[in-house]
C-alpha cells in the first residue's frame, strides 16, 4: 500500500464475494464501470461514449467505499481516493492542484478508478456555498471530468449521503449521469452480510442467522460487521476469563482453543 496525501493506491483485497445483499446494485454498477474498463471497444461499436461516472448514494455504512474498492481489485485497476472534505480543508489553497494531480496520475496509470467520497463537500450546490474558492473547486472538478478522454479507461465513482445537496451540474450527462441508490439492507441482505462477516469464525451450531436478521432491522452493513466483531469479543471474554493473567505470561490450554465458539448468546 502506497499512500501520498490523498492519493492512495490500494491493494486491500476486498472483492465482490465480500459484499452482501447488493446483487442487483452490483450488477448495474459492474455494467457501467467494468465494461468500459475492460472492453472500451464495445462502446465504439454502439456509437456511445462509455459512462464516465457513477454516483452511489445512500446512508453511511451501506458499502459505497467497499464497492469502489472491490471494483478496483476485481478489474486490476489503480485506485485513487479523493476525500471531499479533506481536499477542501486539509489542502486549502491547493485543492484544485490536488485534483489535477490525481486525475493526471489516474490517466497515466489507467485503467483506473477514482473514488470521490463525500462528493457533496467538493461539489455542493453553488448558490448555497457562495464562496469564490468553492466555486473554483467545483469548476475544476467539472473541467477535469469533461477533459477525461481516456475512453472509459478512467472511471469515477462518487459517493454521497445527500445527493440533493450536489451541484446539479455534476449530475449532467457525461459527468455523474448514472445513479445507484444503496439502501438499508432488507432481511435477506442482512442474512448475507452477517454470514460474510462471520464466515471465518468458529460458530456454535445454535447460531441462527434468520433470527439475528429479524432482530436487526435498520442495521446497515457497517452495523452488522460491528455486531459480528462484538460477538467475537464477547466469546473471547467468556472463554478467557482471566485475561490479565493471560497477558502476564499465562497460556491458553489447547482444549480452550478447540472449544472456543461464538454462540447465539454472544450476539
Ligand atoms: P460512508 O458513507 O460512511 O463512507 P460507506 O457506504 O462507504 O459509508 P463502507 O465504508 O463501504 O460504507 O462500509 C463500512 C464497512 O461496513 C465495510 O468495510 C464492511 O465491513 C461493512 N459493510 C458495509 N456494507 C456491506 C455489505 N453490503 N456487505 C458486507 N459488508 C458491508
Amino acid at each position: 500500500i502506497q499512500t501520498r496525501d490523498t492519493i492512495t493506491l490500494d491493494t486491500t483485497a476486498v472483492g465482490y464475494k465480500d459484499i452482501g445483499g447488493l446483487d442487483k446494485e452490483l450488477q448495474r454498477i459492474r455494467e457501467m464501470v467494468e465494461l468500459p474498463l475492460k472492453f472500451p471497444a464495445v462502446f465504439d461499436r454502439v456509437g456511445i461514449e462509455p459512462p464516465k461516472g457513477v454516483l452511489l448514494y445512500g446512508p453511511p455504512g451501506t458499502g459505497k467505499t467497499m464497492i469502489a474498492r472491490a471494483m478496483a481489485n476485481e478489474t486490476n485497476s489503480a485506485f485513487y481516493v479523493i476525500n471531499g472534505p479533506e481536499v477542501i480543508n486539509k489542502f486549502y489553497g491547493e485543492s484544485e492542484q490536488k485534483l489535477r494531480n490525481i486525475f493526471q496520475e489516474a490517466q497515466q496509470n489507467a485503467p483506473s478508478i477514482i473514488f470521490i467520497d463525500e462528493l457533496d463537500a467538493l461539489a455542493p450546490k453553488r448558490p448555497e456555498t457562495g464562496g469564490e474558492v468553492e466555486r473554483r473547486i467545483v469548476g475544476q472538478l467539472l473541467a477535469l471530468m469533461d477533459g477525461l478522454t481516456s475512453r472509459g479507461q478512467v472511471v469515477l465513482i462518487g459517493a454521497t449521503n445527500q445527493p440533493n445537496a450536489l451541484d446539479p451540474a455534476i449530475r449532467r450527462p457525461g459527468r455523474f449521469d448514472r445513479e445507484i441508490p444503496l439502501r438499508v439492507p432488507d432481511i435477506r441482505g442482512r442474512i448475507e452480510v452477517l454470514k460474510i462477516h462471520s464466515r471465518n469464525a468458529a460458530l456454535a451450531p445454535d447460531v441462527d442467522f434468520n433470527r439475528l436478521a429479524q432482530m436487526t432491522p435498520g442495521f446497515v452493513g457497517a452495523d452488522l460487521a460491528a455486531l459480528c466483531r462484538e460477538a467475537a469479543m464477547v466469546a473471547l471474554r467468556r472463554n478467557l476469563p482471566r485475561i490479565n493473567e493471560l497477558l502476564q505470561g499465562g497460556f491458553i490450554p489447547y482444549e480452550t482453543l478447540v472449544n472456543l465458539q461464538i454462540t447465539m448468546n454472544d450476539f
